[in-house]
C-alpha cells in the first residue's frame, strides 16, 4: 500500500486523471477529514475502490499522549514499520470569549514535528542524539503528523496553525522530504499552511542552508546556535567540526528572508557553561548586521544528562543584556516541562 500523503498534487496529476479528481481527493483528505477512500462520495465508485486497493493515508498511529499543565500535548506516534517519533501541539493563544459566550479571538496553535527517526548530529545535550539516526521520515509521514493532530483536536480547517520542524531529527539532513512536506502543506487544496508559517530549525548544516535558500520556498529559518565560540560549540554539537560558526553565519547572510521577518537564533542556556554576560556580549557581536531574533531556551534536564538548567534570574539577565544592545530576544516559556517536551524525551522514557 502506498501512502498518498507522500504526493504533491502535481505528482498525482500524472497518475490520476482527470485533474479535478485529484483536487477532490485532496479536499476529502485535508479539508473534510475523511477516514477512508470509500467515504469519498463525490468520486465514482470504481475509482474509490481502486484507490482503496492501492493507497492509504494513515502512516502513523498514536500510542501515547501526555498533556501538560500549560495545555501543550505531546504525542508519541508509531510508524508503519514500528519506529517511533514524537510531535507536540502547542496552543499559543487562548480563545477569548465575551460575556455572551461568543468567541472574539480564536486560539492559535503551533505544531512541532519530527523530520527523522533519531538524528546523527550527536549533540551532547539532546536525547534524540542517543540512538543515532534510524531513518529519514518521508514527506507523507511529516504531513501525517500535522493532519492527525489537527483532526484529533478538532482544529478547524481555517484556524491558523504554525509549523516548527523542531521535533526529533535534523530537518536539513532530510532536505528532500522536508522541502516536499513544506510544499504539500502549503498547497491551497491541502492544508494551506503558508511557508511563512513554517520554521525549519537546524543545527547549522551550512551547505544545506544554502541549498534550502536556493529553493526559495519562503520558509523561515531557525539556527540552533547554543554557543558563541567554536571550541565550546564543538563540545556541545560535534557537527560544528564540519560547519563552524563562521560558515553558518555566511550561509545565513545568503539566505533569502521576507522583508518583515527575521532569522531565529535558538540559544540553549546551560548553567555555568554558556550563560554569562561575556557570552551575551559575544553573541551581540556575532549577530551584528543580521536581521536576527534570539530565542533563549532553558536546558531541559533529562536522566543521565551532565548539564544543569540555569536559574530564570540568569536567563533574564542574559536577555536584558541582549535587549539593551537592540537584539530582539525572548525566553522560551518552558512549555511542557512537566511532560518532558524537549525533543526525544517521551520516546526515551518509554523505550
Ligand atoms: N535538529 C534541529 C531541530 C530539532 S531540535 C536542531 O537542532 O535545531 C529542536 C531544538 O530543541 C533545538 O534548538 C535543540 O537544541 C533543542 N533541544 C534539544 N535538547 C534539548 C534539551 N534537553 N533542552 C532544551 N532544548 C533542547
Ligand atoms: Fe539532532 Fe537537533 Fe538533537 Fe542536535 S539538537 S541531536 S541536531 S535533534
Amino acid at each position: 500500500m502506498i501512502n498518498i500523503l507522500d504526493y504533491t498534487k502535481e505528482e498525482l496529476y500524472e497518475i490520476i486523471k482527470p485533474n479535478f479528481r485529484v483536487k477532490q481527493i485532496f479536499e476529502w483528505i485535508y479539508k473534510k477529514n475523511a477516514n477512508d477512500f470509500l467515504q469519498m462520495s463525490s468520486l465514482p465508485k470504481n475509482l474509490r475502490e481502486e484507490l482503496n486497493n492501492t493507497y492509504h493515508f494513515s502512516p502513523l498511529k498514536c500510542i501515547k499522549s501526555e498533556e501538560s499543565k500549560d495545555g501543550s500535548i505531546k504525542y508519541l506516534f508509531e510508524l508503519l514499520d514500528g519506529m517511533k517519533i514524537e510531535s507536540v501541539l502547542l496552543p499559543m493563544k487562548k480563545e477569548l470569549i465575551d460575556e455572551n459566550g461568543k468567541i472574539i479571538k480564536h486560539a492559535r496553535y503551533t505544531i512541532c514535528v519530527s523530520s527523522q527517526v533519531g538524528c546523527k548530529s550527536g549533540c551532547s545535550f539532546c536525547l534524540t542524539a542517543k540512538g543515532g539516526l534510524k531513518r529519514n521520515l518521508s514527506a507523507g509521514e511529516i504531513v501525517g503528523q500535522i493532519l492527525w493532530i489537527k483532526k484529533h483536536n478538532n482544529i478547524p480547517y481555517e484556524r491558523r496553525v504554525n509549523i516548527v520542524y523542531m521535533g526529533m531529527g535534523e530537518p536539513l539532513d532530510n532536505l528532500k522530504n522536508v522541502s516536499k512536506a513544506v510544499k504539500i502543506l502549503a498547497d491551497n487544496d491541502a492544508l494551506a499552511i503558508s511557508p511563512r508559517r513554517q520554521t525549519i530549525s537546524t543545527s547549522g548544516l551550512a551547505k544545506q542552508i544554502i541549498e534550502l535558500g536556493n529553493m526559495n520556498l519562503g520558509v523561515l529559518l531557525a539556527i540552533s546556535l547554543h554557543a558563541v565560540n567554536d571550541e565550546l560549540r564543538t563540545k556541545l554539537m560535534p557537527i560544528n567540526k564540519a560547519y563552524n560558526i563562521a560558515s553558518i553565519m555566511d550561509a545565513v547572510r545568503a539566505f533569502p528572508i521576507d522583508q518583515r521577518k527575521r532569522v531565529l537564533f535558538e540559544y540553549l542556556l546551560i548553567d555555568g557553561l554558556n550563560d554569562k554576560i561575556e557570552h551575551a556580549k559575544e553573541l551581540v557581536k556575532l549577530l551584528n548586521g543580521i536581521k536576527a531574533k534570539v530565542n533563549l531556551i532553558l536546558f531541559n534536564p533529562h536522566e543521565g544528562s551532565e548539564y544543569k538548567r540555569p536559574s530564570i534570574e540568569n536567563a533574564v539577565k542574559f536577555q536584558d543584556y541582549l535587549s539593551a544592545k537592540g537584539v530582539t530576544c525572548t525566553i522560551r516559556e518552558s512549555k511542557g516541562l512537566d511532560i518532558s517536551a524537549a525533543c526525544g524525551q517521551l520516546k526515551e522514557r518509554l523505550s
